[in-house]
């Protein structure tokens, strides 16, 4: 990855690479430590610690707080995962893999909703967690999201490279870690139901499960 001189906000200039914001908020702290101004340091110091070194977006910790944070209040929450990535992997190296998920990551936080947000839950995996939006608005935000990722020109990346997303969707109140679990296993539904649709419960049938494809 090139090296890429930025400047903080601060107008401090630091040398650091094009995607490792983690990284960079990390150099900036230590700068901000040095100069004994602890509460500019503190906040960068926290930035970094929020954010996925290879997607530059949010992290799991990020993520964990949040939901702890929200808990009480009304939340849709996605799972989503990237369909068949071990076979980008082995096709086209694992360097244009780390490319796929950072441009996936960035297609997904893309024209979310005001007050939702995009974590790297693990791996090729992501959680969309979108607070205040009934079943239906959650719905066709997920499936901005997926559509954005199925239309994305990765033909321009790798010559036969394509990438879609299946995504797991809730809209029900409850624990944080039901609500995965639940966000989960409906997308192990959207897997069988041949990748590249989101699976959400069905609100007039209950316990039936509905996919967009
Ligand atoms: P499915 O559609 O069922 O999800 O199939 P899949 O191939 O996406 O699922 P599987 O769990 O078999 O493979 C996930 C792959 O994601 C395997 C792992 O090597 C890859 N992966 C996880 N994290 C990273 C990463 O940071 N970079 C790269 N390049 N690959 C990663
Ligand atoms: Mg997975
Ligand atoms: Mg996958």
């Amino acid at each position: 990855m090139a090296e890429v001189k930025a400047v903080s906000k601060d107008g401090i200039a630091v040398h650091t690479e094009a995607a490792d914001l983690p990284a960079l908020h990390e150099t900036i702290a230590s700068l901000f430590a040095a100069q004994g101004n602890w509460e500019r340091a503190y906040q960068h110091l926290r930035s970094a610690l929020e954010r996925d070194a290879l997607t530059a977006g949010y992290n799991r910790r990020f993520l964990d707080q949040q939901l702890a944070r929200l808990a009480d209040g009304h939340l849709s929450l996605a799972m989503v995962d990237i369909d068949l990535f071990k076979h980008v992997n082995d096709t086209f190296g694992h360097l244009i893999g780390d490319r796929v998920l950072r441009s996936v990551a960035a297609l997904l936080k893309q024209d979310l909703p005001r007050g939702a947000f995009c974590a790297r839950y693990g791996g090729e995996e992501f959680v969309l967690v979108m607070p205040g939006l009934d079943a239906r608005e959650a719905l066709s935000a997920v499936e901005r999201a997926r559509l954005r990722v199925a239309r994305y020109a990765w033909h321009r990346v790798r010559p036969g490279l394509t990438v879609t997303v299946s995504a797991g969707l809730t809209a029900r109140p409850g624990p944080a870690e039901e609500r995965l679990r639940e966000a989960d296993a409906l997308l192990y539904a959207a897997k069988r139901a041949g990748r590249n649709v989101v699976a959400y419960p069905d609100s007039e049938i209950p316990g039936q499960i509905r996919h967009s494809g």
